[in-house]
């Protein structure tokens, strides 16, 4: 039986680079450059809310922080450190190695290193809480309440693979192995587009990450920014694999599926070439998927001028 700090050594304690003070002491210490500011951001996950209890650990450690590096992408700003809560009912060294490999493996590919943490037994279920800080420039950081009438509206990578994946996984759609197959990793191992999101301060205006669905999330830069949005469906990334499903559920999963960890944004027309320009170099696709409308609240329009609704505008863990 380890103890805590035995199982902090053994798991959690690899060196960081020399400019950082890592696990070990009372507090890490964590440089920021001159004139940048420092951007924090925490997510819990839970066992059977967040995560279920079979899941594959080391996928479960690769998005931990990769859900808190969502969150610095969608402000614009440098990974630096992070810091990593866990309450764990019982000591499972596999599982902790695993989870250990996916988290320092994230960390690694972001330059985000783990420099301290807590552990303590939990009662039932695993908790994991993580904390990223990140350095961004003040007057360059993309604010939800950025966004201006005329604004283009972006969003990278593909939407409704993860919505999928999990209604399968809950059983909520028939069993299905091959479309489990082609949608998993986008549920399991979400990629953030960390390089092309630090590209975007001071180009784009308003962002934020997708976790709870585009609809939902685009309605908090409508809230902050006080206007309207109009989609075209059309110009949605759809997930190649959800090209078989009727369209009311794709409909249901591209506008109001979560767990995306994608970006959505808003920029100036004038910005078109060098947004694509950027996303070319950072290996990232970006999609125009409509404008900033004057008004409240989004529109989605078909090519023909029909407008979609969905059921489900988006997760609430308290609805
Ligand atoms: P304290 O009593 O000051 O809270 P702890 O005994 O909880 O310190 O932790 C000892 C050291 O190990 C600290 O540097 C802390 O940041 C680090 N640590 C604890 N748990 C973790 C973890 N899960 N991951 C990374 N570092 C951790
Ligand atoms: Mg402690």
């Amino acid at each position: 039986m380890v103890n805590e700090f035995d199982l902090i050594a053994r798991y959690f304690s690899r060196p960081v680079p020399s400019h950082l003070l890592g696990v070990g002491d009372d507090c890490a210490l964590v440089p920021l450059d001159a004139g940048q500011q420092m951007a924090v951001s925490t997510d819990l996950l839970v066992e059977g809310r967040h995560f279920l209890a079979d899941v594959d650990p080391y996928s479960l450690g690769l998005k931990a922080l990769a859900v808190n590096l969502s969150d610095l992408a969608a402000m614009g700003a440098q990974p630096l450190a992070c810091v990593l809560g866990l309450a764990l009912p019982t000591v499972d060294p596999r599982w902790l190695v695993a989870f250990a490999n996916g988290f320092y493996a994230q960390a690694d590919a972001a330059q985000c290193p783990l420099v301290g943490g807590d552990t303590t037994r939990g009662m039932s279920g695993v908790v994991i809480s993580v904390t990223v800080f990140g350095q961004v420039d003040p007057q360059k950081a993309l604010r939800r309440s950025a966004a201006r009438l005329g604004d283009d509206i972006w969003v990278t990578g593909s939407l409704g693979a993860a919505d999928i994946a999990l209604q399968l996984l809950q059983h909520a759609l028939p069993s299905n192995p091959a479309l489990l197959a082609s949608t998993r990793a986008a549920l399991e191992r979400p990629e953030p587009p960390l390089q092309f999101a630090q590209s975007l301060a001071g180009v784009a205006r308003a962002a934020l990450d997708i976790s709870d669905g585009l609809l939902q999330d685009l309605g908090h830069i409508l809230a902050a920014s006080h206007c309207g949005a109009e989609l075209n469906y059309e110009a949605l990334p759809v997930h190649p694999a959800l090209r078989s499903l009727p369209p009311a559920v794709q409909e249901a999963a591209v506008l109001g599926g979560g767990d995306v960890y994608q970006l959505c944004f808003t920029a100036d027309a004038s910005k078109r070439e060098t947004i694509l320009a950027l996303a070319h170099l950072a290996g990232v696709e970006a999609a125009r998927i409509g404008c900033i409308t004057e008004g409240s609240g989004a529109i989605v329009k078909r090519a023909d001028g029909r407008a979609v609704t969905v059921p489900r505008a988006g997760f609430d863990h308290f609805s």
